[in-house]
């Protein structure tokens, strides 16, 4: 999956998700990646975040949502990687003794950003006025 979280001059922001699904997928299979809250969210005045992944684990949860909501109240997009993501590995780890792969990216409406991830992920932060990055997040940060 991409996932993009976008912020323009006005302040309006925007969150796309585009996916060809698991590999070797079932016909009419939904993962999370269309699927608003879970695959992606984003609210202007606040940030937006978008996910990639077991699409069947990240829809047992609101992730975008929730890191969304997170920093609605003040939490960095980090913190709110940190503290929606993370925890939620480990419930599905003990509930179903295993989680799959899981990442997330966000971006609030200062263009601060941040990432959660339980394998390696590549991800790229770009603005108008410096190169784009590409970057690299490992488990746990
Ligand atoms: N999340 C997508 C899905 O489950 C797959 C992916 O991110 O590669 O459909």
């Amino acid at each position: 999956t991409i996932g993009a979280i976008t912020l323009d001059k006005s302040g309006s922001m925007a969150a796309a998700t585009s996916t060809s699904g698991l590999f070797m997928k079932k016909d009419g299979r939904i993962g999370d990646s269309p699927l608003s809250g879970s695959g992606f969210y984003v609210d202007s005045e606040v940030g937006g975040a978008a996910a990639t992944g077991l699409g069947e684990d990240i829809m047992k949860g609101c992730l975008s949502y929730e890191i969304v909501k997170l920093m609605e109240r003040g939490k960095t997009p980090q913190q709110a990687c940190d503290e929606a993501v993370y925890p939620f590995i480990e419930k599905l780890k003990k509930r179903y003794g295993k989680a799959g792969e899981i990442s997330l990216v966000a971006m609030n409406n200062k263009g601060e950003w941040g990432v959660a991830t339980n394998v390696e992920f590549t991800f790229c932060v770009a603005n108008q006025n410096k190169e784009p990055r590409i970057l690299m997040a490992n488990l746990g940060k």
